[in-house]
């Protein structure tokens, strides 16, 4: 009878230990949960999402999508602004002339500084800011601007991403001091996190330490997910393709599993439309399709 309960005991053992090692993904979420947590804060949901394009970034294709073609292509640098029907959320703050030489390595590129004027306008005037994650290009708004005492403290950063900008930031222009990152709102979650009605965050580690992706329902009931830099171009979202940017330090497993999880949700959520920072194409033709507000109010 011992023997028996050993042998059980043994190999359930090791059946959990195999089961278990064997089924942790490098990252998972669930739409149904994110829609949830979403849920949870009560208030009137969005009306809108808009989009700004304040500066380009022109990489040949190969750098956003590992195997393509080193055909000419266009980033656009961009913001979004989620309209309430009281207020507005900034989704990312753009960046200053200076951090967009920087990207662009000696190699001059367009920036456009009627619409940097707009996403710093945008900025002031919003309740509330959050990060996709801790790049220069997305961050450098609310920390290299003069009106840091007024915007960091609206501006929500998590544990991870101002980890990274005071230790171990993408460029030196980005560093913040002890005594700058006082002034941002930081929080700490686990897998979503209910950041206003209609919104929530979803922890997405893989392109930075502290990348997450914002999932937004509008009260006409349609659903975006601004999934930031996860993958450049959409074409590495619908063929599950990452990047081949040696400059970039991804942990590829995650960044899979998220092209994985993205490129599903494009599939069978008909209702879902999955946004990336970087893709002019599909800036273009939201903007067409009058799925995303073209500039910002
Ligand atoms: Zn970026």
């Amino acid at each position: 009878m011992l023997a028996r309960a050993v042998l059980f005991t043994f190999c359930f053992c090791i059946f959990a230990a195999t089961g278990v090692h064997a089924q942790t993904p490098a990252w998972s979420a669930d739409i149904g949960e994110v829609r949830q947590t979403a849920a949870l804060i009560p208030g009137a949901k969005p009306l809108r999402i808009n989009i700004l394009k304040f500066a380009e970034s022109r990489r040949t294709k190969n750098f956003s999508l590992k195997g393509a073609p080193k055909e000419p292509s266009i980033q656009a640098r961009t913001v979004f602004q989620v309209v309430y029907p009281d207020g507005t959320v900034m989704v990312d703050s753009g960046m200053d002339l200076q951090v967009h030489k920087f990207f662009g390595r000696g190699v001059e590129e367009p920036y456009f500084p009627d619409a940097a004027v707009k996403v710093e306008m945008a900025l002031q005037a919003a309740r509330i800011i959050v990060m996709t994650h801790e790049h220069g290009d997305h961050v450098a708004g609310v920390i290299r601007t003069p009106f840091f005492n007024q915007l960091a403290p609206k501006t929500v950063l998590t544990r991870t991403q101002i980890d990274t900008l005071m230790h171990d930031p993408q460029m030196p222009e980005i560093r913040l001091t002890p005594d700058m990152a006082q002034h941002f709102i930081v929080i700490d979650y686990d897998k979503y996190y209910p950041f206003a009605p209609g919104m929530a965050l979803i922890k997405a580690p893989g392109h930075t330490p502290g990348s997450q992706m914002i999932y937004v329902a509008l009260a006409s009931g349609k659903e975006f997910v601004l999934a930031g830099d996860v993958a450049w171009h959409m074409d590495g979202v619908r063929n599950v393709i990452g990047k081949d940017a040696p400059w970039v330090k991804e942990d590829i497993a995650k960044v899979d599993a998220e092209l994985q999880w993205l490129h599903d949700l494009t599939t069978t959520q008909k209702n879902l439309t999955v946004v990336l920072s970087h893709d002019e194409e599909q800036r273009l033709d939201l903007i067409k399709r009058k799925v995303l507000g073209d500039g910002l109010e």
